[in-house]
């Protein structure tokens, strides 16, 4: 779950009356007895406490949640992207008749010309990564069996040094000294008062004070990378598979963004696609198609065997159950078109029993045209 602003104005560790080094089961513990006490069945009136106690268990009774909550506490509202927001009992009040805003360039839609802040008081705070586009080249087999492969890309990623810190190997980020790690600085003018991205810092809430020579401090470096791919089976041409969180990282503790791969499917010798379904075109000689034949037609794994009826006319398709491509929803059919092959060359017995079968075969096939 994302950070919630109460976050910065509860002490949940307050609120349940345990210091913030409790192990888990002392604050489950400290729950339990305060949730007795305060149930709103056994003591009417106390709702309120109950609820509030509630909201600070949901949090701290899971290690995940409680991790998070720590982290930006610690961090501060910049960090979490809360920067905008003053923090209770901030000075951003100016006197009185006088309101607090965050950002004016949102409320009057930039009419003072400073549109820019807002994006750039956002760029202070949280900022999550920006998404990746990758494209990766499969052949045909391994699109219809699916693959595990790797995408080469060049792109922004944690810088390596500083472990996306910024700072220096053996240094860690401080908290901003101006802002006291808000990011955001209070700007009063007269009725108004402002908050700006805080100029020490940059907004970010931190300070780096010897910045990582790789990356310059900014936690996030340019270079080649690889990443595993699981293709599953029956991936189609031109479609993008998503990676959750292996795009470019975030900043000041944002998520990273995706990593989206284009697939492009390589053409088979033998096989066309037709979503699930396989195609295939085979040669049939002017005997069989007019006389039928059992004919024997390849598919991806074994070959098959393909009943083609007397009478069968050049173009037709049949359909072979289950030789296509397999995928999630089901495997696919194999569509056999069958071609009539006619000889480029003729030995002088073909083509004595060609003419003495034209001398039988006296129906014109034209006859239907009416000419
Ligand atoms: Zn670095
Ligand atoms: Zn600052």
């Amino acid at each position: 779950m994302a950070p919630q602003r109460e976050w910065f104005e509860k002490d949940y560790y307050k609120v349940l009356g345990v210091p913030e080094t409790a192990t888990d089961k002392e604050i489950t513990r400290a729950y339990r007895k305060l949730a007795k006490q305060f149930h709103p069945d056994a003591n009417p009136g106390a709702e309120d406490r109950f609820k509030e106690i509630s909201a600070a268990y949901d949090v701290l009774g899971e290690p995940d949640k409680r991790k998070e909550y720590d982290e930006v506490r610690r961090l501060g509202p910049a960090a979490a992207g809360f920067g905008g927001f003053g923090a209770p009992g901030a000075p951003g009040g100016a006197g009185a008749g006088g309101f607090h805003v965050d950002d004016l360039s949102d409320l009057l839609g930039g009419i003072f010309g400073r549109g820019q802040r807002g994006g750039q008081s956002r760029t202070g705070s949280t900022r999550r990564g920006t998404d990746v586009e990758a494209e990766l080249h499969l052949s045909f087999e391994d699109a219809v069996n699916g693959v595990t492969t790797t995408v080469n890309l060049t792109s922004d990623a944690p810088c390596t040094t500083c472990h996306g810190s910024g700072a220096a190997p053996g240094t860690q980020p401080t908290v901003c000294s101006v802002c006291g790690g808000r990011g955001m600085k209070d700007d009063n003018q007269g009725l108004f008062s402002f908050s700006q991205p805080c100029p020490a810092c940059g907004g970010s809430g931190v300070r780096i004070e010897k910045p990582c020579r790789i990356c310059r401090g900014t936690g996030v470096e340019r270079r080649p990378r690889q990443v595993r791919v699981r293709v599953p089976a029956g991936v189609e041409d031109g479609q993008r598979i998503r990676l959750k969180s292996r795009g470019t990282p975030g900043r000041s503790g944002g998520a990273p963004g995706d990593l989206f791969v284009t697939i492009h499917i390589g053409p088979h010798r033998l096989f066309g696609r037709r979503g699930r379904d396989l195609t295939i075109t085979v040669p049939v000689s002017f005997s069989e198609a007019a006389l039928g034949a059992e004919i024997t037609v390849p598919t991806l794994t074994s070959p098959v065997t393909l009943r083609v009826p007397p009478g069968t006319r050049s173009g037709r398709t049949f359909r072979v159950r289950g030789r296509g491509v397999p995928s999630k929803v089901g495997v696919g059919d194999l569509l056999v078109s069958v071609e009539v092959a006619v000889p480029q060359h003729l030995s002088d017995e073909q083509r004595k029993a060609v003419e003495a079968l034209a001398a039988v075969m006296t129906e014109s096939p034209r006859q239907a045209l009416g000419v």
